[in-house]
């Protein structure tokens, strides 16, 4: 799908390990963000139908849809929509592939397909993609996919060619209100934190950041700041890599394999082909 050839063959002079911030706060649902990213990436279009039970109709984020902005529509809010009191009241968040600390579809990939680049970003080569789908089950998030046309897998690359050409994304240069803010990871905490602070002494107590580093995923390098319940935005509160199960799941298969050769070897020992084995041994060994 893209047009643009990586190269992980020199480690970029201006490597630093960047982040998204996408502040929803701040999104206004223009979609110019999911516009840009199919331009830049030469990806194909979803087709512009309606859904039928909302105005996004790009639905989720998948194989052709690297960044979606979910629109989140509630029930009327008292004081908000002037003399519109009956319209619902929308949120809007931009999501995209979290460049995982730990990434489920990275470890899972057989192929190395999946790789992590030196700004800390986790890039599909859609070219080395055997289409197993392995990655797609082991993102805790649902963000990879596989393109129906063609059984390969695809999402964000976090704009790799740019970054590398020193450019930020092109998602992020687009936005007009800067609600996708890209930077050096630290620093993008920090400012977080801060907003959060401000949103607070603004009154808008449910804000909060979404960075979900106490868990298996360990960090993400695209983190949220949000209003409410981050499960609104198809944000899990706990997101697990499957791997983190492995270590019990082969300790497991190694007891129940032991048992079941002792158990075979009892069985062996006990039955009458093996009594008789013994006695003609030990009748042998007496002779
Ligand atoms: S969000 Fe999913 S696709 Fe993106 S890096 Fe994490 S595990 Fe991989
Ligand atoms: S970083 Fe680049 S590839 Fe990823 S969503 Fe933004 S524009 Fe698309
Ligand atoms: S471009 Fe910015 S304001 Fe527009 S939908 Fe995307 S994140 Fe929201």
């Amino acid at each position: 799908m893209s047009a643009n050839i990586p190269d992980f063959s020199s480690p970029g002079s201006q490597s630093r390990i960047t982040a998204f911030l996408t502040d929803s706060t701040l999104c206004i649902g223009c979609k110019a963000c999911e516009v840009a990213c199919k331009e830049w990436n030469g990806v194909a279009e979803d087709g512009l139908n309606w859904s039928g039970f909302s105005y996004d109709n790009t639905g989720a984020v998948g194989a052709s849809t690297w960044r979606h902005v979910k629109f989140v529509e509630g029930e009327p809010e008292p004081g908000y929509g002037g003399a519109a009191g009956e319209v619902n009241s929308w949120n809007f968040s931009s999501d995209v592939c979290k460049h995982c600390e730990e990434a489920g579809c990275l470890e899972a990939c057989p192929t190395g397909s999946i790789v992590r680049t030196e700004f800390g970003g986790v890039y599909m080569q859609p070219d080395v993609c055997n289409g197993c789908s392995y990655c797609v089950v082991a993102c805790p998030f649902g963000v990879i996919q596989k393109n129906d046309s063609d059984g390969r897998a695809f999402k964000c690359t976090f704009c790799y060619d740019r970054q590398k050409a020193g450019l930020g994304p092109a998602c992020a240069k687009a936005c007009p209100t800067e609600s996708i803010k890209f930077g050096e990871l630290n620093e993008l905490r920090l400012v977080a934190q801060e907003r959060v602070k401000e949103l607070h002494s603004r009154g808008v107590h449910d804000a909060q950041v979404y960075d979900p580093v106490d868990t298996s995923v360990a960090g993400i390098h695209a983190f949220f700041l949000m209003r409410g319940d981050p499960r609104t935005y198809n944000l899990p509160p706990k997101p697990e890599v499957p791997t983190v199960y492995l270590k019990t799941a082969w300790r497991a298969a190694a007891i129940g394999s032991a048992a079941l050769l002792a158990g075979s070897l009892a069985a062996f020992l006990a039955s009458p082909k093996g009594n008789a084995g013994r006695q003609s041994r030990s009748r042998r060994y007496r002779r």
